[in-house]
């Protein structure tokens, strides 16, 4: 008989219990004890509704307070120095000081560094690793969880993250984290044993890198790993893949010496027959066809044909049934959500409902589809009314999009000569100054919001205090003399959810909470359906703050990659189709924001780069489409408007000539952490266009001198033409508050002044 299992299920809490249990033990307001007791109810719960549902594998130590990573590096003791670790048992202080930082008395340590998890928006803590690192268990989390399960009955998998995946997304040892294998495995092997006398049969070890590109040494290493551990346990090992198919390392997973295998048919639904081609006598796979990173209702029947396909070849006894990925990136719970309409709710499944749909598989393929008719017959039925909703369809945004040349979006007329047209306008200063976009987002802001949201206040009084807001944000620029103003985003919840809110095709959820990092979520915007602009979105705001200055205002536009990169998005397109579709509603956008007076229409791409997928081989493909749709928001608008766009982030290599194929005129970029380096690539690339290289990071209160930020933009001068060079933040106001941010915005423009008169030194000397 075919199992069900899943690979992990999110933790936070369907009311984000351990949130604020965590919270609340931060601040000091809760004791350890509570924190515990959240916990373990929590878990408790979790293995009650996989039991409930049917589950027959269940995993343990899928818990974490913080971050699975975390719970690694301080399970295996590669604790950095810094933290001054004792040497024994990882204690609760230690943890958290890892992950968040510590300053309290004799300590002052600040946090680990934290990333994306693959391609998710899951943040993990980088290990860290030095050249005499060694390892040490420090732990006994895993043990204490799997006996927990026992103790409630349930004879639970524990979870690891494997070896070599637990290497890879480290950083230290200049990418040769590889060569700590043997350092490493020892202690692998001591934890496995621990868990083999606590009782587990079986243990989880993780695997994701598995979908990576891997060079040779590395593919090595899993062979020569899974061998020592194999000879150490008598526990049956299952190895996972996740978030992509193997491709190139099929042969790799599959010459494994493990009992199971996880693969993912989402994202890697080709891979099947591949991997059926060669699977090893023995070998047991777990087949990954219900989504663990989206939330759509899954095709049972086409789920079914894959399963059924796989009996067929090894026998059902050898097939396990399970969602692609750990649980953990979908919401919990799609009965809390009595505000969804019923026909899109239809549509959807959450963690919970995914649950029933692995158990209802695994029945259809153990007892036949007849078992589960009625299910099969209602998955059909959603199936059909997605694909004939015109809810969905709209056949005006389909034609539209059909008649655009996309290798045509953009301007026609070259930056040089768009240049002049704008300068004769704008007549803006060598080193314009500017801001991001937004002003601090007070607690005045975020109340008066909330007020309104709850009708609390009327309409008519939150708009009165928005003019207020932006009114006294326009006469102050203009006081310290900055050349290109921002209206402040002031009537902005969220960058995306302020835009998805307008648009059609896009429905949000009340709890459709997903762990981002630590104790944070997000509630992303689920796009269901072909994206249109009903009516302008921004031009009210930004033409209100021009109709006060004769500078120029900036308009403010999130771009369509990054509201596709921070959304829930539909399985039944390609992820392009979604993305140009956002491009054209952005693009009618900007031409009203145009024909309002505004001649400088700012659009943010924070998330370009994190849309690479995660094989090379895909790069080119995705960044022909991405670049495509940015410029497609912009096409049509004049010569003389000056676009510009907005990064975040430091890693620029992999993207840099998708950097320039946007053809903005002006793109302002993170640098003042990496003192600028970060322009040697923008120089050496021989970047033509405008760019402001942030002279201050504003992830921190800490007010940056004239000095520091005139050294940052004389750096700047030595990589760059003088006239390329924009004087702005690294990124938008909005987490600061209003002192600081008035000094350092006071300092920005002095550094300013300070480098027009030096150039006007050397000109005239
Ligand atoms: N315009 C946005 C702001 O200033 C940009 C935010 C971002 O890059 N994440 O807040
Ligand atoms: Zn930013």
């Amino acid at each position: 008989m075919a199992n069900s299992t899943i690979l992990g299920y999110p933790r936070i809490g369907q009311g984000r219990e351990l949130k604020f249990a965590l919270e609340s033990y931060w601040k000091g307001q809760s004791s350890e004890a509570d924190l515990l007791k959240t916990a373990a109810d929590l878990r408790a719960a979790h293995w009650k509704l996989q039991r409930d549902a049917g589950i027959d594998a269940i995993p343990a130590n899928d818990f974490s307070f913080y971050d699975q990573v975390l719970d690694m590096s301080c399970h295996l003791g590669a604790v950095p120095q810094r933290y001054r670790w004792s040497g024994g048992t990882v204690d609760r202080a230690t943890y958290f000081a890892m992950a968040r930082g510590a300053q309290h008395d004799t300590i002052d340590v600040p946090a680990m560094e934290m990333s994306k998890w693959f391609d998710t928006n899951y943040h993990y803590i980088v290990p860290e690793f030095t050249a005499a690192q060694t390892f040490k268990l420090a732990t006994s989390k895993p043990v204490d969880e799997f006996r927990a399960a026992k103790g409630a009955g349930i004879d639970a998998r524990p979870v690891l993250i494997g070896p070599i995946t637990y290497l890879l997304v480290g950083k230290g040892q200049g990418g040769k984290n590889i060569d700590l294998l043997d350092r490493l495995l020892p202690v692998y092997v001591e934890s496995l044993q621990q868990l083999e006398q606590a009782g587990a049969t079986w243990v989880q070890l993780d695997e994701p890198a598995l979908t990576l590109d891997l060079d040779d040494a590395t593919r090595a290493a899993y062979a020569s790993a899974y061998k020592t551990l194999r000879q150490a346990t008598k526990l049956k090992i299952f190895v996972t893949s996740y978030f992509g198919a193997l491709g190139d390392n099929t042969d790799t997973a599959l010459i494994l010496p493990v009992d199971a295998l996880h693969i993912d048919l989402v994202r890697g639904a080709d891979q099947l027959d591949a991997v059926l081609a060669k699977v090893p006598a023995g070998l047991i796979l777990s087949l990954g066809v219900v989504d663990g990173r989206n939330i759509w209702r899954n095709d049972l029947d086409a789920s079914l044909k894959l399963l059924e396909q796989a009996a067929t070849k090894i026998g059902k006894d050898r097939v396990w049934v399970s969602a692609s990925s750990s649980l953990l990136h979908t919401p919990y719970d799609l009965d809390l959500e009595t505000k969804l309409d019923p026909e899109l709710k239809g549509w959807l499944a959450f963690a919970k409902q995914k649950l029933q749909e692995i158990v209802t598989l695994t029945k259809g393929l153990n007892e036949g589809r007849g078992a589960i008719a009625a299910a099969l017959e209602a998955s059909q039925k959603a199936v059909a009314s997605r694909r004939a909703s015109t809810r969905i369809h709209d056949s005006a945004v389909a034609k539209r999009l059909a008649q655009q040349p996309l290798a045509g979006a953009g301007r026609t007329t070259g930056f040089v000569e768009r240049r002049k047209l704008q300068q004769a306008h704008l007549h803006l200063p060598l080193f314009p100054t500017t801001t991001i976009g937004s002003f601090p987002q007070t607690s005045d802001v975020r109340k008066h919001r909330a007020d309104a949201k709850q009708s609390r206040i009327t309409p008519t009084d939150y708009d009165a205090f928005l003019k207020e807001q932006v009114k006294s944000a326009i006469a102050w620029q203009e006081k310290i003399g900055l050349d290109v103003l921002v209206h402040g985003e002031f009537e902005r919840n969220d960058m995306v959810e302020y835009f998805g809110e307008q648009l059609s095709g896009f429905a949000f959820t009340k709890n459709g909470w997903v762990q981002s990092y630590g104790s944070r979520c997000v509630k992303p915007p689920v796009i269901f359906g072909d994206v249109s602009r009903p009516k302008p979105m921004t031009v009210y705001w930004s033409h209100y703050a021009q109709s006060l200055t004769g500078k120029p205002v900036k308009g403010m536009l999130t771009g369509p990659v990054t509201i596709l990169q921070w959304s829930f998005v539909r399985d039944d397109q390609p992820r392009s189709v979604t993305a140009h579709q956002i491009a054209l509603a952005l693009q009618d956008e900007v031409l009203d924001l145009e024909r309002a007076g505004i001649r400088i229409i700012q659009i943010d791409e924070p998330a370009f780069r994190e849309g690479l997928p995660l094989r090379r081989s895909a790069w080119a493909e995705y960044l022909l489409w991405a670049a495509q749709a940015f410029r497609l928001s912009y096409t049509g608008v004049k010569d003389d408007t000056q676009i510009h766009t907005h990064m975040c982030y430091s890693e620029f290599n992999d993207i840099f000539d998708s950097i320039k194929d946007l053809d903005a005129d002006v793109i302002s970029i993170e640098t003042s952490r990496s003192q600028m380096e970060l322009l040697d690539a923008f120089s050496s690339a021989g970047y033509p266009n405008e760019i402001g290289p942030g002279v201050y990071d504003i992830h921190s209160p800490r007010v940056p001198s004239v000095e520091e930020m005139t050294d940052l933009l004389a750096k700047a001068s030595e990589k760059l033409e003088a006239w390329q060079i924009w004087v702005n933040p690294d990124c938008g106001l909005k987490t600061r508050d209003w002192p600081e941010t008035r000094s350092a915005l006071e300092k920005m423009v002095a550094a300013a002044l300070a480098m027009r008169q030096r150039k006007a030194r050397r000109q005239a000397g």
